[in-house]
C-alpha cells in the first residue's frame, strides 16, 4: 500500500505509485538542526528572489524566526545582493533591535517591519517583502486582488491593505500598523510600496510572495485589456481551501527549491 497523501493535498494528487511518499515539511529533534535548516531555507529564498528579479537596490527582506527563541529572527545583511547570500551571511537580531549574530548591519525598515509582524503573528515562522515590479505597480491602485484566476484565489479574503504610506518605514509604531493591516491574513499590500507575505515556513512565505506578485501582474494585464470576470465567492473560498493552505504553499514551492539548491550549492555555505 502506498501512503495516502495528506488531506490538504489529496484533491490535487492523482494515482500515487506504491511505496511513494509525498515530501512533507521536515521536523527536527534538535534546535541546532532546525536552525541550520531555517538558515539554508532563508538563503535559498533570497536566491529565488534574485532569480525572479525582485531586487531594487538595497530594498527587500525575508526573515525567519529562530527555533530557540520566538523573539529572535534571522534576516539578510543590509546592502548585500540576493544572488550572493549564503546561510553563513545571515544576521540574527531580537525584537528589541539587539544584534545577536553577524558582522554586517541590518536594514532599519527590515527590523522595524519584521519585528512587529513576528511579534503580532506568533503563528508565523517567516515573512517576505520586496519592491517587486508588479506588486508595487498594483499597490499604487489601493485595491485588493480580485478572484480572477485559480491562483489569485489563494489570497481571496486573505490579504490586507495598508494604505498609509509615509516614506521609508523607520519607526516601530509604523511597523505595528503594518502588522495590524496584515491581521490574521497571509499577505498585505503596502500601498505605494509593495507586497509582504508570511508563512509557517520560509518556503511558504516565499511562495506566497512569488504567486502574489504574479497575481498582481495577471490582474494588471486583465484590467488593461478589459473587465475581468470574477470567480463567485463560494467557488473562490473553495479554491482558497485547495491552493491557499499552509501545506499547499509549502508544497508549491518544492520545484523552485529543487532548482535553486541544485544550481546554487554555495547558498549552503
Ligand atoms: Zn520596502
Amino acid at each position: 500500500m502506498s501512503t495516502p497523501p495528506p488531506a490538504a493535498l489529496a484533491a490535487a494528487v492523482g494515482p500515487v505509485p506504491q511505496g511513494f511518499t509525498l515530501p512533507m515539511p521536515p521536523v527536527f529533534d534538535s534546535v541546532e538542526a532546525d536552525r541550520q535548516y531555517r538558515k539554508e531555507q532563508l538563503a535559498a529564498g533570497f536566491r529565488l528572489f534574485g532569480r525572479f528579479g525582485f531586487s531594487e537596490g538595497v530594498a527587500g527582506h525575508i526573515t525567519v524566526r529562530d527555533p530557540e527563541n520566538p523573539r529572535w529572527f534571522w534576516v539578510n545583511p543590509f546592502g548585500m545582493s540576493f544572488h550572493q547570500i549564503k546561510a553563513s551571511d545571515l544576521i540574527l537580531v531580537d525584537h528589541d533591535g539587539t544584534l545577536l549574530h553577524g558582522s554586517r548591519p541590518v536594514n532599519r525598515a527590515a527590523f522595524v517591519i519584521h519585528s512587529q509582524v513576528h511579534s503580532a503573528r506568533p503563528d508565523t515562522i517567516a515573512a517576505a517583502h520586496s519592491h517587486s515590479l508588479h506588486g508595487k505597480a498594483f499597490s499604487s491602485l489601493g485595491i485588493p486582488l480580485e478572484p480572477i484566476t485559480q491562483d489569485a484565489c489563494a489570497f481571496f479574503e486573505d490579504h490586507g491593505l495598508y494604505s498609509d504610506f509615509r516614506g521609508v518605514v523607520s519607526e516601530t509604531e509604523e511597523g505595528k500598523r503594518v502588522a495590524a493591516a496584515l491581521g490574521d491574513h497571509k499577505a498585505v499590500i503596502l500601498q505605494n510600496h509593495g507586497l509582504l507575505t508570511v508563512g509557517q515556513s520560509v518556503a511558504e512565505a516565499v511562495w506566497w510572495f512569488i504567486t502574489m506578485e504574479r497575481s498582481c501582474q495577471a490582474q494588471l494585464l486583465a484590467m488593461a485589456a478589459g473587465k475581468p470576470k470574477l470567480i463567485d465567492r463560494e467557488t473562490a473560498l473553495i479554491t482558497r481551501g485547495q491552493v491557499g493552505t499552509h501545506l499547499a504553499g509549502w508544497f508549491q514551492a518544492r520545484p523552485l527549491w529543487d532548482q535553486i539548491t541544485a544550481s546554487d550549492p554555495d547558498l549552503f555555505d
